[in-house]
C-alpha cells in the first residue's frame, strides 16, 4: 500500500506575459518613464536621451522571420560580442540591440552587416512584413505565407534600409481569407474564388456536421446523404467561397493550386494613435498563387508602394493618403485596373445574408 505524502500538490504555474524587466538593459530599467526626447542618428538607429542625462542607442536589425536556432545564436553572439548582450525581438520579428555608448553603434552595425542582417526599419521606412503562421503551425493555408513574405522582403530590402517613405509601412500576409490575417498599409491576402469540393466519402468519418453547417455565413451547407452516407452538399449560387467550412472539415477541400488565388488589400490599420483604426480594401484581386518567388505580387505591391512614395504628403499613411485623394485618383496614379469587381453593391445581400444565422437585417 502506498504512504500517505505530505507534499501538498502542485500549484498551478501562473502564465502570462513575462516581466520584461528582468531583461531590460539596465540605462533602460533605471529611466523607465523618464525619457525626454529620443531621434534617430541614422536609419535603422533610435537614439534616447533621458532627464537624468543618460543615453542609450538601438539598433535595429532585420531577420529573415522564420529563424533557425544558428540564425539565433549568430545574432545572441554578435549582440555578446559588439554589444552589451542585450537583444529583444519586436512583434515584427525584428532584432533590436541597445548600447548605452555611442562608439559601441557603428562597430555592432558592422558586425551585423557583415553578417548578412539588415540594419533599418525606423522611422518612415518599410518595416519587417509580418505574415500568418503558415504551414508551420496551421492546418488549413493555402499559400505559404513566410515564404511570400521572404520573396517580398528580397525585393524591398533598400525600403527597410532607407527611410525614403511618408511615413511607416506595415506590410502583411496571410494564408487563408477568414482567420488570423491583420489590417495592413498593404495587404497580401489567399483569395479563393470557387466553392469548396465534397470529398463526400471522408466526411461522414471526419466532420461533426451540424457545426460545418454553422459555420457558413451565407447558409450556403446543408445536410445530405450521398451514396447512402451522411454527407454534406453546397448550394453554390449561394457561397461566396470563403473557406469557413474548411477548418472544421478537411473533406470541404476548397485550398487549390489554380482557384486559390492571391489579393492585395490597402489602407488598413490596427493602431487608433493619430487616427481611428481602418480596414483595408481590395485593390488587386486573382494574382497567381506563384511560388517560389510570386513575382506578380511583388510587381503590383511595388506599383502601389512607389505611387504612396511619390503622391502622399509627409506623414500621411497609405488609408491617410487614399481617403485624402479618393479612389478615382488612387487607380489612377497606382495604373491598376479598375474592374467591376471591386465595386460592392450589396445586390442579394439582404436575402442571402438573412438566411444565415450570423447577421440578420
Ligand atoms: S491565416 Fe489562416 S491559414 Fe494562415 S495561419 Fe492563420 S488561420 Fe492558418
Ligand atoms: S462556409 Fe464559405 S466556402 Fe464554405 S460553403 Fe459557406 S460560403 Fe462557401
Amino acid at each position: 500500500m502506498a504512504e500517505a505524502t505530505t507534499e501538498k500538490p502542485r500549484s498551478p504555474i501562473e502564465s502570462g506575459t513575462p516581466d520584461p524587466f528582468p531583461h531590460l538593459h539596465p540605462t533602460l530599467r533605471r529611466n523607465f518613464g523618464l525619457w525626454r526626447y529620443h531621434d534617430r542618428p541614422q536609419p535603422g538607429v533610435l537614439h534616447h536621451v533621458a532627464e537624468t542625462g543618460e543615453e542609450v542607442w538601438t539598433v535595429r536589425v532585420g531577420t529573415q522571420r522564420q529563424m533557425d536556432l544558428a540564425t539565433v545564436r549568430k545574432l545572441c553572439d554578435i549582440a555578446d560580442a559588439y554589444a552589451d548582450g542585450y537583444m529583444r525581438f519586436t512583434i515584427r520579428a525584428t532584432a533590436e540591440i541597445t548600447v548605452d555608448d555611442e562608439g559601441k553603434v557603428q562597430p555592432l552595425i558592422d558586425a551585423l552587416r557583415e553578417a548578412g542582417f539588415p540594419v533599418g526599419g525606423t522611422g518612415p521606412a518599410v518595416k519587417m512584413i509580418s505574415h500568418t503562421q503558415g504551414w508551420l503551425h496551421c492546418d488549413i493555408p493555402a499559400t505559404d505565407a513566410s515564404g511570400v513574405v521572404k520573396a517580398l522582403m528580397d525585393e524591398l530590402y533598400d525600403e527597410f534600409t532607407q527611410e525614403n517613405m511618408p511615413n511607416k509601412v506595415h506590410i502583411t500576409t496571410s494564408c487563408c481569407q477568414i482567420n488570423c490575417g491583420g489590417q495592413g498599409d498593404i495587404a497580401v491576402n489567399i483569395q479563393h474564388t470557387k466553392p469548396p469540393k465534397i470529398q463526400h466519402d471522408l466526411v461522414g468519418d471526419q466532420c461533426e456536421r451540424p457545426s460545418v453547417v454553422a459555420r457558413c455565413p451565407v447558409a450556403a451547407i446543408r445536410p445530405a446523404m450521398v451514396n447512402g452516407k451522411p454527407s454534406l452538399e453546397v448550394d453554390e449560387s449561394k457561397c461566396v467561397a470563403c473557406g469557413a467550412c474548411y477548418p472544421p472539415c478537411p473533406p470541404m477541400q476548397i485550398n487549390d493550386p489554380e482557384h486559390s488565388r492571391l489579393a492585395i488589400w490597402v489602407g488598413g490599420s490596427h493602431s487608433n494613435a493619430r487616427s481611428a483604426p481602418s480596414f483595408h480594401k481590395m485593390v488587386v484581386a486573382g494574382l497567381p498563387n506563384n511560388p517560389p518567388r510570386w513575382p506578380e505580387v511583388a510587381e503590383h505591391v511595388k506599383q502601389i508602394l512607389y505611387a504612396y512614395r511619390d503622391n502622399a504628403r509627409d506623414y500621411e499613411r497609405v488609408g491617410e493618403w487614399i481617403d485624402r485623394i479618393g479612389w478615382k485618383r488612387f487607380f489612377e496614379l497606382t495604373g491598376l485596373p479598375f474592374t467591376k469587381h471591386h465595386i460592392e453593391n450589396w445586390e442579394g445581400s439582404r436575402y442571402k445574408l438573412n438566411t444565415s444565422a450570423h447577421l440578420r437585417f
